[in-house]
């Protein structure tokens, strides 16, 4: 029997993170019958490429969804709350990279290394949510442990780059590195404050409790992934770094886990790339890590402050790994195991 092929849309295909689909729906081979990509009405009329050959880039509107089979969406909450609902009615299953649909009960929060068995609940709305980009680097690596030795709390601080914020803050670091380089002053546009030559402790705005948005995602979302009540607290902070988020995590964990035990149960573990050789200076960094779809582990030591503590430095390429990857290995699954062919 000839393979099925699926219709597929991309919702914000012009932008950074749908520019990395096109790129790993193409890398992976996804079984594409007809690809759409859309966008705003900046962009009709753009002409993409999808394996070489031109597709001209569409209106997202509410009948842009009629035979797609799934759509993936990364061009804003907004848009996602609007349109994923349409999709859905229109028959095609949606893989939201926004925020908008991550705490929904009747959504499934996925990351594939971690709960993929959540994926089935996509049939109460026709949609399922793609983490946080921090959020997702952080449970790749946190599940090996997890599952040995129970996570009760958890300290994370980031080191985010600016292509979390897409392309227009990729242009303002580039910009602004430039101008400072020549002497000139810099406008700040996308962020309250310049990001060149600077760090900002503060990624999206701030909530009652004196939390980022980010921060509390990474706390909420944490949860509802690994299906476990981790008592988590997060300090997010934007680094003049162009692509790859890095963290530094602190876990307590009910059971002790050894340098030995921890080596042990990251080197095979899904998703996940060991890199820690500290002696001959080997640690996970974004230089390295950009471009890649694992998430690197290293700088792994006790925490020699409580009984059961553990530090790591936990790296990834937040467009591939934090967004377009993850939504792409949850669309393989979907095909795999849930949709008709
Ligand atoms: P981006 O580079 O700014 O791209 C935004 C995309 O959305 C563009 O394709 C844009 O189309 C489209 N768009 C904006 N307004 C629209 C409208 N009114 N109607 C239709 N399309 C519209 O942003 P991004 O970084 O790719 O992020 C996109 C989404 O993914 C966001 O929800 C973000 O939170 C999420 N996300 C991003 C990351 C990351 O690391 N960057 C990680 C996880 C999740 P035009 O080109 O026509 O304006």
């Amino acid at each position: 029997m000839a393979k099925k092929l699926w219709n597929v849309a991309i919702a914000g295909a012009t932008g950074a993170v749908g520019n990395q689909m096109i790129e790993c729906l193409e890398e992976r081979n996804f079984p594409i019958g007809k690809i759409k990509f859309l966008a705003s009405e900046r962009s009709i009329g753009k002409v993409l490429e999808y394996k070489g050959k031109p597709v001209q880039v569409e209106l997202l509107d509410h009948d842009a969804f009629e035979g797609i089979d799934i759509a993936l969406f990364s061009a804003g909450g907004g848009r996602s709350l609007e349109f994923c609902p349409s999709a859905a009615r229109s028959g095609a299953v949606c893989i939201d990279n926004s925020s908008a649909w991550r705490m929904d009960p009747d959504v499934p929060l996925v990351v594939p290394e971690v709960n993929p068995h959540a994926i089935a609940g996509y049939t109460k709305k026709g949609i399922i949510a793609n983490p946080n980009c921090s959020t997702i680097q952080m449970v790749v690596a946190l599940k090996p442990l997890h599952d040995y030795a129970t996570i009760k709390r958890l300290v994370v601080s980031t080191y985010q780059a600016v292509s979390g914020t897409g392309k227009k803050a990729i242009d303002e670091l580039r910009v602004q590195t430039g101008e400072m380089l020549n002497g000139r002053p810099v406008e700040a546009k996308v962020y309250p404050h310049r990001i060149a030559f600077n760090c900002l402790p503060q990624i999206d705005s701030f909530e009652p409790n004196g939390y980022t948005k980010e921060e509390m995602k990474m706390v909420n979302e944490t949860v509802k992934i690994m299906e476990s009540p981790i008592r988590v607290t997060a300090t997010t902070v934007r680094v003049p770094v162009f692509f790859g988020h890095s963290e530094s995590l602190n876990i307590e964990t009910e059971k002790k886990i050894t340098v030995a035990k921890a080596f042990e149960l990251l080197k095979n573990a899904p998703g996940c790339k060991l890199v820690d050789d500290v002696a001959k200076g080997v640690y996970p960094m974004p230089i390295d890590a950009a471009g890649q779809d694992l998430t690197f582990v290293g700088r792994i030591r006790e925490d020699e402050s409580i009984d059961n503590g553990l530090n790591l430095w936990v790296v990834a390429d937040n467009i591939r790994k934090g967004a377009a990857t993850n939504a792409v290995q949850i669309a393989e699954i979907l095909i795999r195991d849930h949709l008709k062919g």
